[in-house]
């Protein structure tokens, strides 16, 4: 049996594409596909997207681009970090578009020019008047999940500098803004997290029509009962008041079950339990109610355990704790549905 199974249902990404289409109606859907696809594989989230009307994809690097550009011979493919000399090359051959954040355009290669309006991070402060290679004009948005008002102001921003470069691309949105802030669409969209049915403002997927993607399960590989002053895990951070019943699942931080997720619930036989004490690189406790037999099925993503409510007791958000897990096939097995 295997330590773990990650289960990529691109049934549901193709229902979040549409989903997307629908809220952005005439601009286009361009499927953010970094980190391996938010940890999900980024060529099958590709085809998915692309199969269901997204019309780009985009990346962070020039590495990440070249393996996609071989599966998807026509599609456009943005990368949107920085890229150094050699890799501008790469780009070129591959047929690649670059964001571009400096003054330094490169020529021979589609370029799309990123302003800064609010971001603070990468980004021209200038728009300079646009070469023949540039394709497309783009900003980011800080806060589309967090604060309209000041996602609306960097919008205007934009708008003042590129209202005169009509022809050009004018892209912004990410999926927070492409939900829920309709002037931000434009020409086209750059979503990543709502492909995969979580939730970019933290709340629950269904909220906005999103439906999980990833699933993630594994099994009791051991069940102890733990008399009072007993404990487990590392540490002893959970000593057992009572009688207690743990199972111990082959799961650990290595594998993408951060240290920080103690306290956090998951489903044994369906029903929501807690995990306990320290989680160690290769094993995490859960409280049980019960003697329960070795193999009872684990859901720790998935049927209704939500990473939005993973990260919300780590700390963190969502895309974190996906990028996070890993499908390394010594560590687990990753099944790919398509239905
Ligand atoms: C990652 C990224 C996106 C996608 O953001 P989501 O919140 O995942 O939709 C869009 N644009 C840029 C520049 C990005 O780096």
């Amino acid at each position: 049996m295997h330590r773990s199974e990650i289960t990529i249902d691109l049934g549901a990404v193709r229902r979040n594409v549409r989903v997307l289409r629908d809220a952005l109606g005439p601009a286009e859907l361009w499927a953010v596909v970094k980190a391996d696809g938010y940890g999900h594989g980024a060529v099958d989230v590709a085809g998915a997207a692309v199969g269901e009307g997204a019309l780009a994809l985009c990346v962070a690097t020039v590495a990440e681009a070249l393996p996609l550009r071989r599966e998807f011979p026509g599609v456009r493919i943005l990368v949107m970090g920085p890229a150094s000399g050699r890799e501008i090359a790469h780009a070129r051959d591959a047929d690649l578009d670059l964001a571009v954040s400096d003054d330094a355009i490169p020529e021979g290669v589609r370029v799309h020019l990123k302003l800064e309006t609010g971001m603070g991070r990468w980004g021209l402060s200038e728009l300079p008047a646009p070469p023949a290679q540039v394709v497309g004009l783009m900003t980011h948005l800080a806060t589309a999940d967090s604060d309209p008002d000041f996602a609306r102001c960097q919008l205007q921003r934009f708008e003042d500098a590129t209202s005169d470069f009509q022809s050009l691309i004018r892209h912004a949105a990410n999926s927070a803004a492409a939900l829920r802030l309709p002037e931000s669409r434009l020409d086209a969209a750059r979503c990543g997290i709502a492909l995969y049915g979580l939730s970019p403002f933290g709340e629950i997927p269904s909220t906005d029509g999103l439906e999980p993607a990833l699933g993630w399960d594994s099994h009791l590989a051991q069940v102890r009962r733990l008399a009072p002053g007993e404990s487990t895990g590392y540490g002893r951070r959970f000593l057992a008041e009572s009688e207690t019943w743990i199972g111990i699942v082959p799961v650990g931080y290595a594998d993408g079950f951060r240290r920080d997720m103690t306290g956090t619930q998951v489903r044994v036989a369906g029903e929501p339990r807690r995990v306990v004490g320290t989680i160690s690189m290769d094993a995490l406790a859960v409280e049980i109610d019960r003697e329960l037999p070795l193999g009872t099925p684990v859901t720790l993503i998935g049927h209704g355990v939500l990473v939005e409510d993973h990260a919300r007791v780590a700390g963190t958000i969502n895309y974190e704790v996906v990028c996070g897990i890993g499908s390394a096939p010594a560590r687990a097995r990753r099944t790919v549905l398509d239905a």
